[in-house]
């Protein structure tokens, strides 16, 4: 059995807070060298893994502009001579129904949630396949699974989705696999303001709580791992049963019939 082996260097982007520094700390944790990059200043969160032990540098990055991207490429190019692993994390979420959707926030959220992937990708590619393969993360969620109320997000997301297993295909004649996480409710800065609709939300999770910043981060390795090397195109779901079973779980619930004891969160 593989013993877990993550790439030598990993480059995680939206690192400067909530699952994207934490995918940064496990990785750097386990032994690689993390490129923790984000359009906010990343140093903080490079400081505290190398205060940890562990090696780090920090990259400013706007994952919405392809000129940035060849930059930070250049850049690891030059610090590294090769990259392993990429996890497309940076997302924005403004939770907004189609009719009150502003054009704007519309054309902001689809070039970072998706076209800031699909940069990324072009970007690290050809440097991963000179560096002999490796793994891409996709971060999209549970609304790019199901019809989600807010339009930008749902769309940016489901559109990683089919964009994830359209890469995965084409790159894997260089050794490179592609595969999506889809997380459902973590508590991080994006959830911020949104109490009741998380609350009410809750309702509809098999397992009674969010999910942790760890649980992600542990789907995230394993995909970058060597545990995985046979996934390719996948979406890993990590949601404590709402896709699956949220709909009956709320029915069951109204309609009287017992269920295990909710965890406050
Ligand atoms: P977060 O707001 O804590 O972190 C997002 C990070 O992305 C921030 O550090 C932000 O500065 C960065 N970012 C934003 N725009 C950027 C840009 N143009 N270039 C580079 N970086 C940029 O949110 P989070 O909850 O940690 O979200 C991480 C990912 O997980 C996102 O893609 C989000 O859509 C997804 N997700 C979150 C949840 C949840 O419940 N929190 C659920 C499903 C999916």
């Amino acid at each position: 059995m593989s013993d877990g082996t993550c790439p030598q260097v990993v480059l995680v982007t939206g690192a400067a807070s909530g699952m994207g520094a934490n995918h940064a700390r496990t990785l750097a944790a386990r032994g690689s060298h993390v490129c923790v990059a984000d359009i906010e200043d990343p140093s903080q969160v490079a400081a505290e893994i190398r205060a940890a032990g562990g090696t780090a540098t920090p990259y400013e990055l706007d994952v919405s502009s392809p000129a940035a991207w060849a930059r930070v490429v250049d850049q690891i190019r030059a610090a590294t001579g090769q990259l392993g692993g990429l996890v497309n994390n940076a997302g924005i979420s403004r939770r907004l129904e189609l009719m009150e959707t502003p054009d704007e926030v519309w054309e902001q959220t689809l070039r970072i949630n998706l076209s800031g992937a699909f940069y990324g990708m072009k970007a690290v590619a050809p440097f991963m396949r000179d560096s002999g393969g490796g793994s891409i993360v996709n971060i999209s969620s549970i609304s790019g699974q199901v019809g989600y109320f807010s339009a930008a997000y749902a769309a940016s997301k489901w559109g990683l989705t089919g964009l994830s297993k359209s890469a995965a295909g084409t790159l894997a004649k260089w050794h490179i696999r592609v595969n999506s996480v889809h997380p459902g409710l973590v508590g991080t800065p994006l959830l911020e303001g949104a109490d009741a609709f998380v609350a009410s939300s809750l309702d509809s999770v098999p397992a009674g709580r969010m999910g942790t910043v760890d649980e992600i981060s542990d789907a995230v390795v394993f995909l970058l791992s060597d545990r995985s090397t046979y996934m390719n195109g996948s979406e890993v779901t990590v949601d404590g049963g709402l896709v699956s079973n949220g709909l009956y779980h709320r029915i069951r619930a109204e309609s009287g019939v017992p269920q295990h004891d909710r965890t406050d969160v």
